[in-house]
């Protein structure tokens, strides 16, 4: 670490800046462990003990933190849910430095800074002109704002990516895209993919759904389990296709829902070692699209425009 940091001035300042910040925050500086340069080591047997502190320092924040904030715990983990965070191998893996930093903020629970602060108000724009609405710190109305369409974007681009993904291969008929027209067995209408495997006709039909609710049972509901809000948008999805669509659902902070893990585990390329190396590059593909997407629609939603990206300020707790 401290080799690294004679040879990076600038990851060094970042150091010093955090070491700052923390002690800022009346962290003791004995507490922090980077800024102990030369510091003994502490020997193994210390990391028994100091992962039960942890262990119960988060079960203590858990005790005291609310339903929203409680859900977001939830919905960082799972299988692939942090893989942006991972050095990219294939270009769909490749996060833009200003996304990625707000990427980290968001899942460390942070948030952007509104830039015409204090004023904190929607700056998507629509047809109509700039939103304007109240922006919560939860991030309820970011995930529901229909303004310019990021979030159907978001979307778009997932299916897009799944539909390059199972054509490449995995899959031995055309894969298409977007509006299939509605028939009988799906008159209520478009569909995202579909192809043929082995003679039977796939649906699919992809979500990105946020786990941060206004509606206090809801709330509870998704507080109190792992994946709540990708299995309510999976049964939404059976219900409303009568069971004939596969839902493909991924949580906004990266939580993949049961189906989509179904998905991606069996058309996984397999190699001499199984297919879990092909699953983990898919999953680090679609982390990267999604915390990408999100990160650039709260920069956008907090009045940030690309060339000032990387002076937007951001708040983690
Ligand atoms: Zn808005």
């Amino acid at each position: 670490m401290q080799a690294l940091r004679t040879v990076d001035a600038r990851l060094d300042l970042e150091f010093t800046q955090a070491i700052g910040s923390l002690e800022g925050m009346g962290v003791p500086t004995a507490k922090i462990p980077f800024a102990n340069a030369g510091a003994a080591q502490a020997p193994a047997k210390q990391k028994i003990m100091i992962e039960y502190i942890y262990a119960g320092e988060r079960k203590a924040l858990l005790e005291q933190a609310s339903n929203i904030a409680k859900a977001k715990l939830r919905s960082v983990a799972g299988q692939g849910s942090s893989s942006f965070l991972l050095m990219p191998t294939q270009p769909d893996q490749h996060v833009e430095d200003d996304l990625f930093r707000a990427a980290v903020a968001r899942r460390l629970g942070g948030t952007v800074q509104v830039k015409e602060a204090p004023a904190m108000l929607c700056s998507l724009v629509s047809r109509q002109g700039r939103c304007g609405q109240a922006l919560d710190p939860e991030g309820i109305h970011l995930n529901q704002c229909k303004c310019g369409g990021h979030v159907s974007r978001r979307h778009d681009r997932v299916v897009r990516w799944l539909a390059a993904w199972l054509q490449d291969g995995r899959v031995d008929s055309d894969v298409l895209v977007e509006q299939v027209a509605p028939s009988d067995a799906c008159p209520d209408g478009r569909l995202d993919l579909t192809f043929d495997d082995a003679g039977r006709r796939i649906w699919i039909d992809v979500a990105i759904v946020a786990v941060q609710s206004a509606n206090p049972a809801a709330a509870l509901a998704r507080a109190k389990k792992d994946g709540i809000a990708a299995r309510e948008a999976e049964l939404d999805k059976r219900r409303r296709y009568a069971g004939l669509a596969t839902p493909f659902v991924v949580e906004a902070l990266g939580r993949p829902g049961t189906c989509a893990r179904g998905i991606i585990g069996q058309y996984a390329k397999e190699d001499e070692s199984g297919s879990s190396a092909d699953a983990a590059a898919a999953w680090q593909s679609l982390s990267a699209i999604v915390q990408a997407d999100s990160a650039r629609t709260e920069l956008r939603a907090c009045g940030w425009n690309p060339a000032d990206w990387a002076e937007a300020a951001l708040e983690v707790l």
